[in-house]
């Protein structure tokens, strides 16, 4: 049975939505079956999301953009909040998650739902977490029936997609603990349910019962976003058995979900150098047979705090060249604070630019034939022009305001070399 049979809120979405998708993309219909067929692509898409535009993830598709953002106990406001969802949306993200840890989560999750009509995401555990410590319990005592009624409550409220660590075992975390890495455990997620599991000497309830897992996201559509919980947090942890373990956990859930109606990605790594990128990505669509891929970075260098979108960026870009299909954003602020507006912003950007330089460098077409307007855009001093094809137009235009009325720019001015040769004949 083909995954839209098996999944009535997905195949009304297929319905209603499939003729818009594909136009936007520029892929035909039968494409976009076979992808979800083979469980290469996903259509993120919660029908109890009010005002929502489903989206496809998975090459040849175009990349996508994700932002994170939400609350933390030292920077809890939810209006400066709604201020970075309005910005990333301008900025051309494509997807949000709302990661928020403070204040009241139920109602920024509701807000943050009804002012994006791009799908949102969640790490439910987070949630969790919260009202844990909030009632001064620690996480080992947490009953996985909370867990499960937390996702179950997302979905209702119209989450479209959700981090769960389900491929994160026993084994995995003290492999992980065992191993002296240099940093450990840095997924948040993971290292609740490798705290709880641990103590508790029991397997994570994700993967144990992974069955009713299943059962509470499929009338939703709720895309399950397998999250990486023993990703390297530092290049020197990268490739270790811990993480290739989970990974291999990782590609037989995606499998089985899929056989049972419940579309997945995969979330992957983390901090690795710029060598060990092209294997990662390769490897782990090998190990997940070709699961829409969902990373954050990769970081390929852990010592540039203040300019960590610039080193997700280049290694997303390497990424994206070898198959991944969504990336996560990192920001100036990452490893350092919550970011800001302008944070957002830059974050946006760069994953966009990591998405168009990956996409060119494989021959896309909606690619190429952007850089072709661009360059006959700047052949004719055509600033217009060029603004339209800008990954950021109003950054050019800023930056174009003080000499606005020129045709040349301030770069070489007279010695415009464009200029300089544009009405030249060769005898
Ligand atoms: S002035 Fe220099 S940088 Fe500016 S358009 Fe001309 S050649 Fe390019």
């Amino acid at each position: 049975m083909v995954i839209w049979e098996n999944n009535k809120a997905l195949e009304q979405i297929l319905q209603s939505e499939l003729s818009k998708l594909t136009q936007e993309e520029g892929l035909e219909p039968e494409r976009v079956y076979e992808g979800l067929d083979q469980g290469s692509m996903v259509v993120l898409g919660n029908p109890s999301h009010p005002h929502l535009r489903p989206l496809i993830i998975g090459q040849p598709a175009r990349v996508k953009v994700n932002a994170n953002l939400g609350t933390s106990p030292l920077n809890n406001c939810l209006n400066t909040e709604m201020d970075k969802v309005a910005a990333a949306l301008a900025a051309g993200t494509d997807t949000i998650m709302d990661l928020s840890t403070a204040g009241d989560l139920d109602a920024i999750r509701q807000k943050m739902l009804e002012a994006c009509p791009l799908p949102v995401g969640t790490v439910p555990i987070y949630a969790v977490g919260k009202s844990l410590l909030d009632s001064e319990r620690d996480v080992a005592a947490m009953k996985a029936d909370e867990l499960f009624d937390e996702i179950a409550k997302q979905c209702r409220q119209g989450v479209d997609f959700i981090t769960v660590h389900c491929g994160l075992s026993k084994r995995g975390a003290e492999l992980a603990l065992e191993q002296n890495r240099v940093l450990g455990i840095v997924s948040r997620g993971g290292s609740m349910l490798a705290r709880w599991m641990v103590e508790n000497n029991q397997e994570n309830p994700l993967l144990a019962d992974f069955d009713r897992l299943l059962a509470i996201v499929k009338p939703y559509n709720v895309t399950l976003s397998l999250g990486d919980g023993l990703r390297p947090g530092a290049c020197a942890d990268a490739g270790d058995a811990a993480q290739w373990e989970e990974v291999i956990n990782l590609g037989q859930l995606a499998k089985y979900a899929h056989t049972r109606g419940v579309q997945c990605m995969i979330e992957g790594p983390g901090h690795m150098p710029l060598n060990l990128v092209q294997g990662q990505i390769q490897g782990i669509k090998r190990l997940t047979n070709n699961a829409p891929l969902y990373v954050l970075g990769p970081l390929v260098c852990d010592s540039t705090p203040g300019y960590d979108h610039i080193a997700g960026a280049i290694g997303g870009a390497i990424g994206v060249l070898n198959g991944v299909d969504f990336l996560c954003y990192l920001t100036p602020a990452e490893h350092l604070t919550l970011p800001d507006v302008e944070d957002v912003r830059a974050g946006v950007m760069a994953s966009r630019v990591a998405a168009h330089a990956g996409e060119l460098a494989l021959g896309r077409q909606r690619a190429l034939a952007r850089e072709a307007r661009m360059n006959h855009a700047r052949k004719n001093l055509d600033w217009e022009g060029m603004a339209k094809e800008a990954v950021d137009p109003e950054l050019l235009q800023k930056r174009r305001q003080s000499h606005k009325n020129e045709e040349v720019c301030a770069m070489c001015g007279k010695f415009c070399s464009v200029k300089m040769l544009r009405d030249i004949k060769i005898n």
